[in-house]
């Protein structure tokens, strides 16, 4: 994909993400690796608004070369989070709604259900609550990234990596489908969660289900 074909891309996944739900108003944030850099959404402006001469190009290091607009207050997150893990190219962070309620209540997901696997670990963990747009926040984040693809960030909303931008963003989708069913099985009272043998089994099944294309 050359550079206009990869904003076109961010741009109609930030639009899918807000038109799904997922990223009430003007939450959350959308980028993907680009050269030796991310491209990133910028900074509070509206998705049906956006489009590609929006996006803003960050280099690793931080550096931004005279910006039209200011890119997204969480580029120190989507930065951190690509430097730790090498195989992620794309990242969705949003505010989706019931994954935001259980980051709200500090609860992390435990394995509920088996397809809390689909964030390639055995729980969705919690990341320690931070102000939004800090260092801080960057590196707790990073923290709870270290067991999965996907995390809850505490009293702030969620986010997920993926190879791709279709793939983060489909992530991002199953951690508030689960976040959801999470909160009607605590309000039955009694969850059932998976003993650590099971999700071993689950996760291996994981790696051969579906038509494993990339
Ligand atoms: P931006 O609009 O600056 O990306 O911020 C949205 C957000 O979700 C902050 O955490
Ligand atoms: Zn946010």
């Amino acid at each position: 994909m050359n550079e206009n074909d990869i904003r076109r891309k961010i741009v109609s996944t930030a639009q899918a993400m807000s038109t799904l739900g997922l990223s009430p108003g003007k939450s959350g944030n959308v980028s993907t690796r680009f050269e030796d850099g991310i491209i990133i959404t910028p900074s509070g402006v509206s998705y049906d608004a956006m489009g590609t001469d929006d996006l803003v190009f960050v280099k690793m290091n931080g550096e931004v070369t005279a910006p039209r607009l200011k890119p997204s207050s969480e580029t120190a997150l989507h930065l951190a989070v690509y430097k730790a893990h090498e195989d992620a190219h794309a990242i969705v962070h949003c505010h989706s709604p019931a994954a935001t309620a259980l980051a709200c209540a500090r609860e992390p997901i435990p394995a509920f259900h088996y397809m809390v696997a689909v964030a390639g670990g055995k729980t969705i963990p919690l990341a320690k609550y931070a102000t939004f747009g800090t260092d801080e926040l960057a590196a707790s984040t990073v923290t709870a990234l270290e067991t999965a693809n996907a995390c809850l960030m505490a009293n702030h909303g969620q986010i997920a990596l993926g190879k791709t931008l279709d793939k983060a963003l489909y992530l991002a989708g199953e951690v508030e489908t689960l976040s959801g069913e999470y909160i009607d099985v605590l309000k039955l009272g009694r969850p059932h969660v998976l003993d650590d043998e099971e999700m071993d089994r689950v996760l291996e099944r994981f790696k051969t289900y579906g038509q494993q294309k990339t």
